[in-house]
């Protein structure tokens, strides 16, 4: 029997997260979608289209799918974009929510052949290096599109999408949303320092296992994801 006041504190947290996306940098009109995964195995609760990131309210704005991509609840519209969430989901069962945004230093980016360097401590959360899907830079709306954006992500917490956008993901909501912080603000970052011209240094890669551990730890993470709900309550 489902736990109804576990969901709706959940679907809660995920539209709270929603806004906190918005307020990052993911905002681009109504574009842009964050799902979690129902507890019971029905499917996935995806924010619903036709509102921006930082219009969502609450649990009636968002839909539960099955993994076809079919309605189960919820009376918003469906996401044409759905199998990236569905796809990957069903390629990560440890992976609890999914985000799809266009944050525009990342969209410029993954239009760019470099790979992300670790700069500033943002580069480093991610563990190793940021995968690229490239096979299109339309919609990824169907099922075969899905699959392959998922074996791009691979095991990695995000995935750029050449001339498209980003994707990101973690084993509870607040891991996926701040994955999607943290790759706008690399991004960001390696654009302003290219831009420079000037020589540059980043964390070597043999030391990104260890500063990882150093810079984000579960308890960390846990704490970097309550500052940013205390920053969205406090307007
Ligand atoms: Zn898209």
């Amino acid at each position: 029997m489902t736990n109804v006041n576990a969901v709706t504190e959940h679907l809660d947290e995920l539209a709270e997260a929603c806004r906190i996306l918005a307020a990052e940098g993911h905002e681009d009109m109504t574009l842009g979608h964050l799902s979690w995964r129902d507890p019971e195995g029905r499917g996935i609760w995806l924010k619903r289209s036709g509102i921006g990131l930082g219009e969502v309210e609450g649990p009636d704005d968002f839909v539960l799918i099955d993994f076809a991509g079919e309605r189960l609840a919820g009376a918003g519209n469906v996401h044409k974009e759905w199998p990236i969430h569905a796809e990957i989901m069903r390629a990560r069962p440890e992976v609890a929510s999914v985000g799809h945004t266009h944050p525009i230093h990342a969209c410029a980016f993954s239009a760019i052949d470099q790979e992300i360097k670790a700069v500033t401590h943002e580069g480093v959360y991610f563990g190793g290096p940021v995968p690229r899907y490239g096979d299109t830079t339309g919609l990824i709306d169907t099922v075969p599109l899905g699959r392959d954006l998922a074996a791009a992500l691979g095991e990695a917490p995000a995935v750029l999408l050449r001339n498209h956008g980003v994707a990101f993901v973690g084993e509870s909501i607040g891991i996926a949303v701040l994955m999607g912080i943290f790759l706008e603000k690399a991004c960001r970052v390696q654009l302003l320092v290219r831009s420079s011209g000037a020589p540059f240094t980043a964390t070597p890669d043999a030391e990104i296992a260890a500063k990882r551990e150093q810079i984000f730890s579960p308890a960390l993470a846990e704490g970097f994801w309550a500052y940013y709900r205390r920053k969205a309550r406090a307007g």
